[in-house]
């Protein structure tokens, strides 16, 4: 099938390499005149695992282009829309004004029978916004909500989960329902559901899971807040809960708290939109959720502070991470970042490293100090946290090696992710978040 995407970010990127794997004829469009011509010569403008080869394969078989004109979109049966909804300057909603451009970008291109499947996370009311926007053109509007975690773009898109879509239920909703069911054929036909909604359900959909997850996530971390008035270990906490096939273990992690491109601004939106429609104290514990998440940044801060007694200033700390979750090089939001500024800001003397995300965070913050190699950001240090659970750091790094290379054998674990025994066998003073 003929088809656009709409913007060709962390979403819309994968999204098109995914759909020409899937055998479909695909144009990728972006205002980013360098994100395309990187594209286009088969490099990922950002780190994510497959990328690369499913960008080189679609182009070499000539399934899979890009452009920066919308032009080149008109002969596509369905045009997905990815771009950026971030939060607005100043407020908690969503911007959306890369969406309403792109619409009205899109507008003279539009035919009779062609779908424009928004795939961006928004406010609920959009799509049907949208849709009154293009209506004249004979266009139908649906909404397919995205799932994907970074890190796991390329599986999450071909193998995920669900499908939703939303769409009026009406004779063209119904067409541009199954032109969907066509265009997502191999991911059902290998046992994925495709859930068919309205178009405010699809919306809601999106919201309501990432409400979910911060929420399960600043759970435990709450509960961390307990464990440390209480002398318990919420790590030991998490197992014990996890077992209850209720709960889950998963995103029960306590640490420093999510961070990211999605996350942090959607639950935002997804209150401020609540507020709008009159129902914002359905949704008022999103404000505790948002509140305790930040609240870990600085707990991980004050444990370095106590560690070094206090004298912060001009002692060197090796901060291990700056993406905001492993197998990202994303930095937006990022609570690892976020940790490696506020001990800068106290006067220490800050050396990040991270595997992938170094070039992303060197131009967001200059003022800290990075190494490519993690033992040299290692050497010397008075202090080592962890704020990115890669396996470099996780799994890689022996205690007794780190333990040659410093100054001060202090590390303060902001992911929970060390074998604390381990680290106090070879002779450090150990941190954890939420524990003793
Ligand atoms: P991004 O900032 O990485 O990418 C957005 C892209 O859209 C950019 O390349 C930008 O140049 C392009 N763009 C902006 N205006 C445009 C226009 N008028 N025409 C064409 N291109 C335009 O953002 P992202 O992380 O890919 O997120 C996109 C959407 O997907 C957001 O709504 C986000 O919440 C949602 N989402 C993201 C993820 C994720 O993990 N990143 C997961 C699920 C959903």
């Amino acid at each position: 099938m003929r088809m656009s995407v709409i913007g060709c970010g962390y979403l819309g990127a994968v999204h098109a390499a995914a759909m020409a794997s899937l055998g479909h004829d695909v144009i990728g469009i972006d205002v980013d005149r360098e994100r395309v011509e990187t594209l286009s010569a088969g490099v990922a403008p950002f780190y994510e695992p497959q990328l690369t080869e499913l960008l080189r394969a679609g182009l070499e078989a000539g399934r899979l282009r890009f452009s920066t004109s919308m032009t080149d979109s008109a002969d596509a049966a369905v045009h997905f829309l990815a771009v950026g909804t971030p939060q607005a300057p100043n407020a908690d909603a969503a911007d959306l004004r890369y969406v309403d451009a792109a619409v009205d970008a899109l507008l003279p291109h539009l035919r009779p029978g062609s779908v424009l499947a928004g795939k961006s996370t928004v406010p609920v009311g959009t799509a049907a916004r949208v849709a009154e926007r293009v209506s004249g053109t004979g266009a139908t509007v649906v909404w397919n909500p995205e799932f994907l975690r970074e890190g796991w773009a390329v599986h999450d898109t071909i193998t995920p989960d669900r499908i939703v879509v939303g769409a009026a239920d009406d004779p063209a909703g119904r067409r541009a329902v199954d032109l969907l069911r066509d265009v997502y054929r191999a991911s059902t036909e290998a046992g994925t559901p495709f859930l068919v909604t309205d178009l405010a359900t699809a919306e809601l959909v999106k919201g309501a899971a990432n409400a979910f997850l911060a929420t399960k996530i600043s759970f435990i971390n709450a509960m961390a807040e307990i464990a440390e008035a209480s002398g318990a270990d919420v790590t030991l906490l998490a197992d014990a809960l996890g077992h209850d096939t209720r709960i889950g273990r998963r995103y029960l992690g306590s640490g420093i708290g999510f961070g990211g491109g999605c996350l942090p601004k959607d639950i935002r939106a997804f209150a401020a939109r609540a507020e709008e429609l009159g129902r914002g104290s359905a949704v008022g514990f999103l404000r505790e959720v948002d509140a305790i998440n930040l609240r870990r940044r600085d707990r991980a801060v004050q444990l370095v502070v106590d560690a070094l007694d206090g004298q912060v200033v001009g002692r060197r700390i090796a901060v291990l991470g700056a993406a905001f979750k492993p197998f990202s090089d994303d930095i937006r939001d990022s609570p690892a970042l976020d940790v490696a500024v506020r001990l800068r800001g106290l006067g220490a003397d800050v050396v990040v490293t991270d595997p992938a995300a170094l070039d992303n965070a060197a131009t967001a913050h200059p003022q800290l100090n990075y190494r490519v190699e993690r033992d040299e950001a290692l050497r010397d240090a008075d202090a080592v946290v962890v704020v990115t659970e890669w396996d470099e750091y996780r799994r890689e790094m022996s205690p007794q090696h780190a333990a040659e290379l410093v100054t001060g054998r202090i590390i303060v674990d902001g992911r929970n992710c060390l074998d604390a025994a381990a680290w106090r066998d070879a002779g450090w003073t150990y941190y954890g978040m939420g524990r003793r």
